[in-house]
């Protein structure tokens, strides 16, 4: 985090699109108006305790009812809804079987291949309950954590819906990760099962996952029972008798019913690790009641869900996202929900819109790194397709430059869909600043308006609010129920972490994770990047987001991180690493002209140093730009630090030379 003194950051972006919601879209919404929102927001303020405990007595199902909505006695560890007993397996399965949703479709699933499955909410419940059986005849009870090692398959939410119904928290492993990576994942949570399959399709290809399990344990993990194997790919893999058990031969023959274990609102529901953009990743821990509430709440307001909707999330279950917004918000909300195992690929470059075609998907949340990525080969691949069917579109990861957000708009949505940029982390759980996409006007780049209950504001060091249109540091003033409550097995990293480095003088907590927004004179949230990412420029402190979308505003750039190396004269100088649009070829005169546009777009002073053309830029295994990476290159240093979730190792050799 920065040492920096100085609490603010400048801003220099200019942004003055705005785009009011879809008539039709808000006159049926749940939240159709500014003054809807405003209303639910304004009680939220005035009564958290009431509006939280209301919301989660009428959103999910109690076994007990809470005692208490928030105990913050003990900051900055919260308990919410104490005393209650709930199950989130319950929430997403059980509660939809007594009426008509019992024979909804739950689930879709697209198989890279082109295979398929999907199943009701009937079907899902049978699935999971069988699921739920195995675990426990492999020895696994209440408290015990089960490690997820999967491609996207439909049995990855099936296990996270078992060990959910049994109270075994889980802990899913991304899996592209290494051997190492999972090991280290493994030993950190004392993980006594792993499940995994036999590999998963991508890009064409079988790709083997057990053979990465197998090393994972041979080098020693001691708490690890048995390994259960879904049968993906059917290629050959290594199985060690007595340890190893294959998901059909187990899960196929168990009993449909298992009853959900009544579950405290606290007890540990997932450990996830954060992907790791910034350092060593976090085990961030969710627990039950809060973290239902959030992904149901969040789910039903930022996608407005009605009954018939096509819910399509493009995120890996490895990651928050779809955690959240795969599986446990849309099942809780009783929506289907569709997941797909490949993504686009050389031989299918329209691999989504034909998702979207064939489904009639009516919803579609996906990540800037992906929408940059189409925007570079043009829009003749989407324009092929019959996406009328879309009415929401969301993005979720990185701040969206202005230009992939109307492209993302214009060309996906048909100048029709609301965008719904939503803000968030790993740590909160569910998504916090979001527009509302029934009521919030939208602006280009923006993510709008904070969610009702959400005390988001962007502050100094000393917890003050910066004067609008000034950047600091984007921090949460009150708990929220969604909200991590540790990192796993180390307190004190969590307190570290995110509760102090804003320190008001009142005592008061805030919770802060990195990131640094400006606030607009109608009180809109700009993400401007993660404050490390600061770059110091003669004394002018500048955001990596809007020196990006400036590049990015240029017709031949496809994307672009920025980061500063030292300079004797100025502090700082600005280097760019920039990847052009298929088919234009980087040259001095094309460097000369980025940078009399960046000087034109927003001044001389972002006006970048040196910018270096590349094939692409280093990116996390979730497609984020990891900056921290090409600001050692751009020093001339060695790359040092944890790059074990770098995605991609021959873009950082093919940016050395
Ligand atoms: P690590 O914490 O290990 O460095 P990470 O921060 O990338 O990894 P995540 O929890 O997956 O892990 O990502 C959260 C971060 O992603 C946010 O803090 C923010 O920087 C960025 N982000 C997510 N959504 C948005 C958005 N809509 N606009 C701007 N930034 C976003
Ligand atoms: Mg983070």
């Amino acid at each position: 985090m920065t040492q920096d003194s100085s609490p603010t950051i400048e801003s220099v972006l200019q942004e003055e699109r705005q785009f009011a919601p879809p008539p039709q879209l808000a006159a049926e919404a749940r939240i159709g108006s500014m003054a809807a929102y405003q209303a639910l927001a304004a009680r939220a303020e005035a009564d958290p305790d009431g509006f939280w405990g209301e919301a989660a007595r009428s959103e999910l199902h109690w076994f007990a009812p809470f005692d208490t909505v928030l105990d913050w006695s003990d900051p900055p560890f919260a308990r919410w809804f104490e005393g209650g007993t709930t199950n989130l397996s319950f929430n997403c399965l059980d509660r939809h079987l007594d009426g008509p949703r019992a024979d909804k479709t739950a689930l879709i699933w697209e198989g890279e291949p082109g295979d398929g499955r999907s199943f009701t909410y009937r079907e899902l419940h049978v699935e999971v309950c069988r699921a739920a059986n195995a675990l426990k005849a492999l020895g696994v009870g209440k408290g015990d954590l089960v490690a997820l090692y999967m491609p996207m398959v439909p049995e990855a939410a099936i296990a996270m819906l078992a060990c959910a119904r049994i109270g075994a928290p889980h802990s899913v492993v991304f899996g592209g990760f290494s051997a190492e990576a999972l090991r280290d994942r493994l030993i950190d949570g004392q993980a006594k099962l792993v499940i995994t399959a036999d590999g998963g399709f991508r890009k064409d290809k079988a790709v083997a996952l057990k053979p990465a399990v197998d090393q994972a344990l041979a080098e020693g993990c001691p708490s690890v029972e048995h390994v259960l194997v879904v049968r993906r790919t059917g290629e050959a893999t290594g199985f060690e008798a007595g340890r190893d058990v294959w998901w059909h031969e187990l899960v196929d023959g168990q009993s449909a019913d298992c009853p959900a274990e009544p579950m405290a609102s606290e007890d540990r529901l997932f450990v996830l690790y954060t992907s790791g953009s910034t350092g060593k990743p976090k085990g961030v821990v969710h627990t039950t009641a809060g973290y239902n509430l959030w992904a149901h709440l969040t789910f039903q307001w930022i996608f407005d869900i009605r009954e018939d909707d096509i819910h399509w999330c493009t995120a890996d279950v490895g990651w928050i996202t779809g955690h959240s917004y795969i599986v446990y918000g849309p099942l809780s909300n009783g929506a289907t929900t569709l997941m797909y195992e490949g993504a686009p690929r050389p031989s299918k470059p329209g691999a989504f819109w034909e998702v979207i075609e064939k489904h009639r998907v009516t919803i579609f949340y996906t990540a800037p790194t992906a929408i940059r990525a189409f925007m570079k080969s043009g829009r003749a691949v989407p324009d092929r397709y019959d996406m009328g069917s879309l009415r929401i579109l969301g993005t979720v990861g990185e701040p969206i430059n202005p230009e992939a957000w109307m492209w993302y708009r214009d060309v996906i949505g048909g100048d029709r869909c609301p965008v719904v940029d939503t803000w968030w982390q790993t740590e909160t759980g569910g998504v916090m600043i979001s527009p509302l996409p029934g009521a919030t006007p939208t602006k280009p780049g923006s993510a709008t308006l904070p969610l009702p209950g959400i005390a988001a504001d962007v502050v100094d060091l000393e917890g003050n609010s910066v004067p609008t249109g000034q950047g600091g540091y984007l921090a949460v003033r009150r708990p929220w129920p969604g909200m991590m409550r540790t990192v796993h097995g180390d307190p004190e990293r969590f307190r570290r972490s995110y509760w102090e480095h804003i320190r008001p003088a009142d005592g008061s907590w805030l919770y802060f994770a990195g990131d640094g927004a400006r606030r607009d004179a109608d009180g809109y949230f700009w993400v401007m990047g993660r404050v490390d990412d600061v770059i110091n420029v003669s004394g002018h402190r500048l955001g990596t987001m809007e020196i990006e979308s400036a590049l990015v505003s240029h017709p031949s750039v496809a994307e672009a991180a920025v980061v500063g190396r030292p300079d004797e004269l100025k502090g700082e100088g600005i280097v760019a690493f920039v990847t052009l649009d298929v088919g234009v070829e980087g040259d001095a005169a094309l460097e000369a002209e980025l940078r009399r546009h960046v000087g034109l777009e927003i001044g001389p002073i972002a006006r970048p140093d040196v910018i270096r053309f590349t094939d692409a830029l280093p990116k996390t295994r979730s497609g984020k730009i990891m900056r921290r990476i090409l600001r050692s290159l751009a020093a001339g240093e060695d790359v040092s630090g944890d790059t074990s979730t770098l995605e991609d190792r021959s873009v950082l050799d093919a940016l050395r030379v």
